[in-house]
């Protein structure tokens, strides 16, 4: 027999603990009861995903989630009499039997009965008493009952069931008529003759057939006959989409993104640039993408020169020469993190263990504001291999030299001077670095694609800083275009079936048609790039949090400081995602049409970037979006934490001193 506690237990504590079940009692019996048990053969391993499964009789043996809920409703507790009307499989009888002192329980169909009958005998449990026949009419002979519970739904609640109550006694019962959608009811007898009534929303259960239920030929047509939890409110559906998500070093937290690893792209967004726990979910998504399923590429929302000296580290190539410490520049604590730091020391192990066996995987940047690098980068590169060439370079970006350091005044100066000429002479320089790259295709592989593309960026960074002296959407739309076209050519360089994760901003990452960037901005973004040229084959995952603190300053240039984040407010999707009641899950956008339907009108969405002004977080960091349209899958951690940056007075313990980030 498969060994399966682990997963037992591991469905207890995320798909009951975490979606708010609180009985002890109850929980501990799921521990105990071995659901393997309890479905049909061949169905063992999916005995702990939280789903009801096929039984025979055109039966199901219910979803766990739901079976704990209306165990958690009918309060049953050692002692007690219990009454099940619906045995199916036996599986909500034998959990009921680890808490309570006596189980009765029927079933229609006498097969199931049976070996229902036969399972309680193999494991031990003597307390269950089984029963073929209509269980509307209860099992007046062992009444009263402390609790019944039924898990078919009527047309109302059984007479004969109510009345086999003791005082104090809970019937729990799904009822309606509509095939699609049942209140799930608690009736509880509070006297000789009175009863009081509360309704637990809606659900979806197999029809209950008998004197007191339905009849066969006129039971409501059931469309599917699973029995799932079907909520209402906005809140309540996420929450049963929800998928719990375990701790990060747990294998299954990034487990439960198995479902994205055939895509060419996938995007990891975050909703700030300075919260730990997005870092370390994009890591364990990353880690495993790369270790199980042939992922090579790592491409992040940083400059192409810093990265590639992290490129370089991770992959063993030891130090370039000339180039300066990375992630010097403003906002340090992006890449100067802990997390970062942990996730490239993996990186950097990894490639050492498969590197006589397998690619490794390399850490590439798309971003283009260290010109200053790009530059310095190129010159290396010529200076080592054509002296000559480089001269020529050096005269080119010569006319880029002045605004170097502060490129961002280059716009202004482009408007009055001839700034024609150094456009022509940095594209010159660019087309160049191509043709050398074609000219030697094959030779000086990394170097020379790290060199080429460094003369893109600067191609790419002039024409940025002179379109932003105009403001609006063109320097916006530059910068992810040619983010996104860095993306394509590192594909291309590792070949045609490289995969990358892709670590970004929401903002870049969630299709911006689909955002007010798009719809009232005209501005186009990584995502959505993507989607057009990869269509299915990319994978938009955004993230969000409700509360907790940031790293982020508080003007451009600033300090960095630990800032608290304000709970989210109550017209955002956040604030939906907050109500679900669950600490951390994945919500697969694709899942259920009816919630996707709910999530695309449009609401606020918060965006917080290496700026956090929380005195004007409405004008400053919340926009209209509209989520489902936005992202294929949305991850939550309800409460989230500032990242720790490294650097001088912020001792990071564990990280090794060869790291590229020591200082
Ligand atoms: N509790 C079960 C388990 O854990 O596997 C799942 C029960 S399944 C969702 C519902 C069961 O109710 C079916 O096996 C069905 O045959 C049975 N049923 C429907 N009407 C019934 C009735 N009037 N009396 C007894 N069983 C009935």
């Amino acid at each position: 027999m498969l060994d399966l506690s682990r997963e037992r237990r591991r469905m207890v504590d995320v798909h009951l603990g975490r979606r708010g079940i609180r009985d002890r009692e109850i929980l501990a019996a799921m521990r105990e009861v071995p659901r393997e048990a309890f479905v049909d053969p061949g169905y063992e391993e999916f005995a702990y995903e939280d789903g009801p499964l096929p039984i025979a009789e055109g039966q199901t043996i219910s979803q766990p989630y739901i079976v704990a809920f209306m165990l958690e409703m009918a309060q049953i507790r050692p002692g007690d009499q219990v009454l099940e009307v619906g045995t199916g499989s036996g599986y909500a009888a034998a959990v009921m039997s680890r808490v309570v002192d006596h189980v009765y329980t029927i079933e229609r169909h006498a097969a199931l009965a049976e070996v229902a009958r036969r399972r309680f005998q193999n494991l031990g449990y003597g307390n269950i008493e089984v029963r073929t026949g209509d269980g509307t009419r209860g099992w007046p002979e062992a009444a009263p009952f402390d609790a019944i519970v039924v898990a078919a739904s009527g047309p109302g609640a059984p007479l004969a069931l109510q009345q086999q109550l003791d005082v104090g006694g809970r019937l729990v019962i799904p009822v309606g008529d509509d095939p699609d959608e049942q209140r799930l009811l608690k009736v509880t007898r509070t006297g000789a003759s009175t009863y009081s009534e509360e309704d637990f929303g809606g659900v979806r259960f197999v029809p209950l057939i008998g004197e007191q239920g339905w009849r066969e030929e006129s039971r409501p047509r059931i469309a599917r006959t699973i029995p799932l939890a079907r909520p209402h409110s906005l809140p309540e559906m996420i929450a049963a989409a929800a998928e719990p998500l375990l701790d990060f070093d747990d294998p299954g937290f990034a487990e439960a993104f198995d479902r994205f690893a055939d895509r060419r792209v996938v995007l990891l967004g975050e909703a700030s640039h300075g919260t730990s726990e997005f870092y370390r979910a994009r890591a364990a998504i990353t880690r495993r993408l790369i270790e199980r399923h042939g992922f090579t590429i790592v491409a992040v929302e940083a400059d192409w020169p810093d990265a590639a000296a992290i490129d370089r580290y991770v992959r063993g190539r030891g130090a370039s020469p000339g180039a300066a410490r990375p992630f010097q520049r403003f906002p340090t604590w992006m890449w100067r993190n802990t997390d970062a730091a942990a996730f490239v020391e993996w990186l950097r192990e990894h490639n050492d263990r498969v590197k006589a066996f397998q690619p490794q995987a390399g850490f590439y940047g798309l971003d283009i504001y260290n010109m200053r690098g790009s530059i310095a980068a190129v010159l290396d590169y010529l200076d080592r291999v054509d002296p000559e060439a480089a001269r020529v370079a050096r005269e080119r970006y010569g006319c880029l030299t002045p605004w170097q350091t502060e490129p961002s005044t280059y716009a202004r100066a482009a408007l009055t001077k001839g700034y024609r000429e150094c456009e022509e002479a940095v594209l010159e320089q660019c087309r160049d670095m191509l043709a050398r790259q074609l000219d030697h295709a094959g030779q000086d592989g990394e170097d020379l694609f790290d060199a080429a593309q460094n003369a893109r960026l600067i191609a790419s960074a002039e024409r940025y800083y002179r379109t932003m002296y105009y403001g609006g959407s063109q320097s916006w739309n530059l910068r992810d275009t040619h983010m996104f076209e860095t993306l394509e050519h590192i594909l291309d360089a590792r070949g045609p079936n490289a995969k990358a994760a892709v670590w970004a901003h929401n903002s870049h990452i969630g299709d911006a048609r689909y955002t007010e960037m798009g719809i009232s901005r005209e501005e186009v973004n990584i995502g959505q790039l993507c989607r057009q040229r990869f269509g299915d084959a990319a994978a938009l995952i955004g993230f969000g949090t409700h509360a907790g603190t940031v790293a982020a300053a508080t003007d451009w240039d600033g300090e960095m400081e630990i800032k608290s984040v304000r709970p989210s407010r109550e017209d955002s999707y956040e604030r939906l995602c907050h109500d679900a009641g669950i600490d951390r899950f994945l919500l697969d956008l694709g899942r259920d049409p009816k919630l996707r339907d709910r999530l695309t009108e449009r609401r606020l969405e918060r965006f917080i970037g290496v700026i956090y002004r929380p005195e004007t977080e409405l004008h400053s960091h919340y926009a209209d979006a509209s989520l489902a349209r936005q992202f294929d899958a949305f991850v939550w951690f309800d409460e989230t934490s500032a990242v720790t940056p490294l650097g001088p007075g912020h001792a990071a313990e564990g990280v090794p001193e060869t790291y590229p980030f020591g200082v």
